[in-house]
């Protein structure tokens, strides 16, 4: 609390002054009229009374410098008082935010706990940061390591709710930095970020970009990628947006390293790990689910068994692991040549493989089935030094001309398979 002026009370000194002046007037209109010695008398009396006054006069105005000085302390208190409010109101504000914030991050959390795919998480992700800090002109870019190959690359990319196609596919420079430092990267303007040498950017990318954020997506120590947004405009993003954009990141990379896990697991579960190709189970699923759109569409499809000719030779010539890698080679050789969208190429067991074909009619399968022979026996295979050379026999059958369901159309293509063999293998037969 401040202490308030003291007013001076002057009422006294000024009746005795204007009694003065009064007794002087009297004394001078006696002068006047009866004597005038009386002058002397009024002359003594106004000096008495200019030296009464003076002292009153200074003292006045030292009151007065000091009621102007606590004035202005109190002026000085008031402002402090007054920037203090300010800055505590918008600490309230901020905090405020920072719930609100925090709220949606909780969303965030909760979406991204539901995902189990790489692609919804992803999706998921850009959605939620778009929200965050979509504006029409940014742009979101989410980088992930290829989990084989450890290459950075782009996993989604968005402008809004746009998916957009970036010319870096491997990050530019900035995302290089982030990279190898592993630590969130803000630039306010990239024509005055002198750690950055623009012109070794000229050509890498089109897009104008003048201020970006980027915060790496870390598990532990274990990088997993980079979410990054940029701007053509400069000073688009603050610190406290990259504080969060981090937040989220975190958040984020928690979900995407699920995300590989779940679909590495599922890969384990359909998937060979000697050949890499689709096992027997998840053919089976698909097969009956083509067979349901097939009739559906009143479509064709076709079905080829393979099996490799006397392979047993091979194992005990050279021994299994060389088998195994005559195994592996055919495999690529499958996966190779039966490339349009929709095939699927399988083991089936042992040294047997099938191909599902949808929206294959009989006649072309054939002639694929032909070619594919013929391919297999041509390739030659290095065993220990030794140069060899593996045949296979082909089965091939129809849906719905050779078969109506699913288990008819898998036994319908092993007889063929089987007269194949026994018309003396490396051949093609048809059901
Ligand atoms: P055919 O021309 O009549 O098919 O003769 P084949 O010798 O290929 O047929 P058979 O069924 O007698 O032998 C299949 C062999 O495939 C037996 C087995 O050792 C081998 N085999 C099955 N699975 C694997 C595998 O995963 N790795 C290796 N190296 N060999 C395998
Ligand atoms: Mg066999
Ligand atoms: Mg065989």
């Amino acid at each position: 609390m401040t202490e308030k002026p003291k007013k001076p009370s002057y009422n006294f000194y000024f009746f005795l002054a204007t009694a003065l002046i009064l007794i002087l007037v009297v004394f001078f209109v006696f002068a006047i009229f009866y004597e005038t010695t009386f002058f002397i008398f009024l002359a003594v009396g106004l000096a008495a009374i200019l030296l009464y006054l003076f002292p009153i006069y200074l003292r006045l105005n030292k009151k007065q410098a000091e009621i102007v000085l606590q004035s202005q302390n109190l002026e000085e208190k008031r402002n402090l008082v007054e920037a203090e409010i300010k800055e505590e109101k918008s600490f309230i504000g901020s905090l405020r935010n920072k719930i609100a914030l925090y709220g949606e991050l909780r969303v965030l959390t909760e979406r991204l706990s539901q995902c189990l795919s790489l692609d919804d998480t992803s999706t998921a992700l850009s959605e939620e940061v778009n929200k965050f800090f979509g504006e029409k002109e940014r742009t979101m870019i989410l980088y992930l390591f290829h989990p084989q190959t450890g290459e950075l690359g782009i996993f989604s990319s968005h402008k809004g709710a746009m998916r957009v196609n970036i010319k870096s596919k491997k990050g530019d420079l900035y995302d290089q930095s982030v990279m190898r430092a592993m630590q969130p990267l803000l630039i306010e303007d990239t024509k005055r970020d002198y750690r950055f040498d623009e012109e070794k950017m000229a050509g890498e990318e089109t897009r104008p970009v003048r201020s970006l954020m980027s915060a790496p997506l870390m598990v532990g120590k274990k990088a997993l990628g980079i979410l990054r947004m940029d701007s053509p405009h400069e000073k688009n993003f603050t610190t406290e947006d990259l504080r969060f954009l981090t937040t989220i990141a975190d958040v984020g990379a928690v979900a995407i390293e699920n995300a590989q896990l779940y679909e590495r697991l599922e890969q384990l579960a359909i998937k060979d790990s000697l050949t890499g190709l689709y096992l027997r189970r998840y053919l089976l699923e698909r097969l009956s689910i083509e067979v349901s759109r097939q009739m559906h569409r009143k479509g064709e499809m076709s079905f080829l068994m393979f099996d490799l000719d006397k392979f047993k030779q091979y194992n005990d010539k050279f021994g299994h692991v060389a088998g195994d890698i005559v195994l592996r080679a055919v495999a690529m050789i499958l996966t190779d040549f039966f490339r349009q969208p929709g095939d699927l190429v399988c083991r089936y067991g042992g040294e047997e493989f099938c191909v599902l074909m949808p929206d294959c009619p009989k006649v072309k399968a054939v002639e694929l089935a032909e070619a594919l022979r013929k391919k297999v026996a041509e390739q030659t295979i290095v065993l220990r030094r030794e140069k060899t050379r593996v045949t296979v026999s082909i089965g091939v059958a129809s849906f719905p001309k050779d078969a109506i369901n699913p288990k008819e159309l898998i036994h319908k293509a092993d007889l063929a398979l089987y007269q194949a063999k026994e018309k003396g293998r490396n051949q093609v037969c048809v059901a």
